[in-house]
């Protein structure tokens, strides 16, 4: 089992908010397009005898490109790969670049999955982030997605936005409910350094959701997400049951993964790949000699402390023998006398050997990954 990774660094405009490696000069995106195919064929004996089961075109917006070079990527992807493996092939768009015409021939490309970004139902927060679209395009899109035969699509939501109080997150949560998809991810604002956001911050322009908001905030999501029948199956991720993203469960198995584009990352099972971010670089990279990444070979450690961080955030937990297999007795031992005190105040759980945060310990999540964590 492997997993394709497809970093499409375009936007047409800068959400405020957003430290994603993108750009809007869309000036190479055909030569980048070339160059992330041509980057498969000469890497793809990293995941050699593995059979590719998902691909994710993310970005910026994969949206932004015009049906020719989606096909010229899909065509150039199935020259490498064998398609009859992948059981989930996704592709990010925004609202406002979804029409049938476009989503149709996504659909025809073999795109099974559509993961759209609307962040807020409520016009004036998304102005504030600086959105393209606003909430009645993004209600649309969906519907048009839907016309062009997707059942699988999944929406973002973002908590903690400015000018958000707990009555319009309310009232997005809400919205988003409606629209009765598969599948809702929603991640709490961070407010990262070299974002507008952050600047208009740090200046006293926009004042920042306090903790105990943004707590209530998550209490809420929780709570409306599970009353409409959605799975809690990872702090930030709910489906309707059995409707999990299958690309992100790859990267919490460690499944081995190839990233592709400038900016991806890649993992075939011990070395991590960072491909640069910067088109230029990548793409000079990618034809000068095959490849543009650096790379860093991971200690048992790192790979454990990942291991321990991804999987914690999942319904799913750790099984506690699996760490044995997986990383060696020292580690297995550190495992288990670190987790005791938190099963013990009923922050965590152990059913059937597996160990899991409870939702009295979400909210302590950070907090107990890292003294899980392994420090030498
Ligand atoms: S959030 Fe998405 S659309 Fe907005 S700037 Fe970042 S990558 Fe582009």
């Amino acid at each position: 089992m492997a997993g394709i990774y497809i970093h499409i660094p375009f936007c047409e405009k800068r959400c405020f908010y957003c430290d994603f490696y993108s750009t809007t000069d869309k000036t190479l995106t055909d030569s980048y397009i070339d160059a992330v195919v041509k980057e498969l064929s000469l890497r793809i004996g990293e995941i050699s005898g593995e059979d590719v089961t998902t691909i994710y075109i993310g970005g910026g917006t994969p949206s932004q490109l015009s049906i020719h070079q989606l096909n010229c990527l899909v065509s150039g992807l199935k020259s490498i790969i064998n398609f009859n493996t992948i059981a989930e092939f996704t592709i990010e768009v925004n609202p406002d670049d979804v029409y049938f015409e476009y989503m149709k021939e996504c659909r025809s490309l073999g795109i099974n999955r559509v993961s759209m970004g609307i962040q807020s139902f409520v016009d004036s927060e998304l102005v504030e982030i600086n959105r393209r679209h606003n909430a009645s395009q993004a209600r649309e899109a969906v519907s048009v997605i839907r016309q062009a035969g997707f059942r699988n699509i999944s929406i973002d939501l973002i908590y903690g936005l400015p000018l958000q109080t707990q009555e319009t997150w309310l009232y997005s949560l809400e919205e988003a409910i409606k629209l009765d998809v598969p599948h809702i991810s929603c991640y709490n604002l961070s407010y990262e350094e070299g974002t507008v956001l952050y600047k208009r911050k740090e200046k006293g322009e926009i004042v920042e959701c306090s903790e105990d908001d943004c707590v209530k905030m998550y209490e809420t999501l929780v709570a409306k997400m599970i009353e409409a029948g959605y799975v809690h199956y990872e702090i930030s991720n709910f489906a309707k049951p059995g409707q999990y993203s299958r690309h992100n469960s790859s990267y919490w198995n460690l499944t081995p993964y190839i990233g592709l584009g400038a900016s991806a990352h890649s993992f075939d099972g011990t070395v991590r790949r960072y491909n640069p971010m910067s088109i230029k670089e990548y793409i000079k990279g990618v034809n000068s000699k095959g490849f543009a990444y650096a790379e860093e070979s991971e200690t048992i450690w790192e790979r454990y402390n990942e291991y321990v961080m991804i999987n914690l955030r999942t319904m799913w937990g750790i099984k506690t023998e699996q760490i044995r297999l997986m990383f060696g007795k020292e580690l297995y031992t550190h495992f288990k006398s670190e987790y005791r005190r938190f099963v013990d105040s009923g922050e965590m759980r152990i059913v059937d050997g597996a160990i899991t945060i409870t939702e009295k310990g979400i909210m302590l999540s950070d907090y107990i990954i890292r003294n899980l964590m392994y420090i030498p």
